[in-house]
């Protein structure tokens, strides 16, 4: 269902300074050869190989970075540095290891003789002008990054990464650094979710706290179906007298589901509604606004953004793999299997003997945050009656780069 409602988004041209991680758009091919001259690979003589190994008169210096006015004569040699151009009529550079350089004559240390061509990078030898050196789909990393600087380019087509609009829901949130009145508590849904947009690749855009009243949700939702490619909500989406999104997302699009059998995220819903204009109109040219109102209870708003809301965003900015990475990992210790759903245990993973163990990260309470901070990955654990043993292999999804102590 949320594949049927994601697209890629389209082409944008990125600076290099801003295109770290994003995702290529077209086919790049080069449009020079590189290098565009016989360049020397060391620092020392160029020379004719087949001069051999008599002495050579040194008649100048070619250094990186401009054209000397010199041409090796036969019996002749010029002084060269790594990544120079090779004079006209030299064909090998001699590596200043392998020669002795006095008064004005160099002469090579006896040894295998030069061959044409030793210690030159010919036109062309690491790209050739009009090769594909980058393909559609590409994330951008600090080599691809490296390779379009080395081609000239200053900016690359990538697909835009959705701005990604979050906003929490409920009359007892406060944001941090504020003082705390009774019954309050603090919006650790807004920074932990705006966190994890950014770190899927989405554009965070905070929205604040919304107070839950019928008119404030719906001014919010106007207000971010105009300004967002995709919208992530938290609370509000369960069974109580104020959990008033649901309805609301109801009159005003489509929920396409509102029920998830899982453990923690049971009430997550998600919802397509019509993108707005800036007055608010509808915007008949942009396509319906896909919405995921997470739970409230910040482990299962956490786990269901990443289930559910990363694959999302990653499929917007271009990306093919848009899962969790997956591997297997063999329990530490018991795990009781849950009869109802299947659960999302969070787990540190270690490494023993060249495979992973997972150990839970403790109470599994929706509310705990502790359970998710700290942990490597979420343990997959099917819906049954009873208990696994320990050492029985189970897949864990990955939470982030997997730094394993150990
Ligand atoms: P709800 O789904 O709105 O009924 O919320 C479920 C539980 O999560 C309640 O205990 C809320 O107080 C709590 N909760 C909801 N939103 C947040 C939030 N942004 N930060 C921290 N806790 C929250
Ligand atoms: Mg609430």
């Amino acid at each position: 269902m949320i594949r049927t409602q994601v697209a890629p988004l389209p082409a944008v041209q990125a600076p290099l300074s801003g295109a770290l991680g994003l995702v290529l758009a077209e086919d790049l091919r080069a449009p020079a050869d590189q290098p565009p001259f016989p360049a020397s690979i060391v620092d020392g003589f160029a020379l004719r190989a087949v001069d051999g190994d008599r002495p050579r008169r040194l008649v100048g210096q070619q250094m990186a970075g401009y054209v000397a006015d010199l041409t090796v004569e036969p019996g002749t040699a010029v002084r060269i540095t790594t990544g120079a151009p090779i004079p006209p009529g030299a064909d090998a550079v001699a590596m200043v290891e392998r020669a002795d350089e006095a008064d004005g004559w160099v002469t090579l240390h006896s040894g295998p003789a030069l061959r044409p061509g030793e210690g030159i990078r010919a036109i062309g030898a690491d790209v050739q002008a009009g090769q594909q050196v980058l393909t559609a789909g590409q994330t951008l990393g600090p080599a691809e990054l490296g390779m379009l600087a080395s081609l000239g380019r200053a900016a690359v087509p990538v697909h835009r990464p959705p701005v990604v609009g979050v906003f929490s829901t409920g009359d007892e949130l406060v944001d941090p650094g504020q003082p705390l009145a009774p019954g309050q508590i603090y919006d650790s849904n807004r920074p932990a979710l705006l966190a994890a947009v950014a770190r899927a690749g989405g554009q965070p855009l905070d929205l604040g706290i919304i107070a839950d009243q019928p008119g404030a949700l719906e001014q919010a939702l106007d207000a971010a179906l105009a300004r967002a490619d995709l919208l992530v909500t938290s609370g509000g989406v369960s069974m109580g007298e104020l959990d008033l999104l649901k309805p609301l997302l109801a009159r005003r699009g489509q929920v396409h589901f509102g029920r998830v059998r899982m453990k923690p995220g049971k009430p997550l819903t998600f919802a397509a509604l019509p993108a707005l204009r800036d007055n608010g109109a509808v915007d008949p040219d942009q396509s319906a606004r896909p919405i995921f109102a997470l739970p409230g209870n910040p482990v299962s708003a956490l786990v269901t953004f990443q289930l559910f809301v990363r694959p999302a965003i990653r499929r917007m900015a271009g990306h093919a793999a848009v899962s969790l990475p997956q591997i297997n990992a063999a329990l530490g210790h018991e795990f009781r299997l849950d009869r109802e759903r299947p659960e999302f245990h969070r787990v540190t993973l270690r490494r023993e003997g060249g495979r992973f163990v997972a150990l839970s990260t403790g109470s599994q309470a929706s509310s705990r945050l502790l359970s998710a901070a700290g942990a490597d990955g979420l343990l997959v654990l099917e819906q049954a009656d009873g208990i696994l043993p320990a050492g029985v292999e189970r897949p864990v999804l990955l939470l982030d780069d997997l730094w394993l102590s150990g």
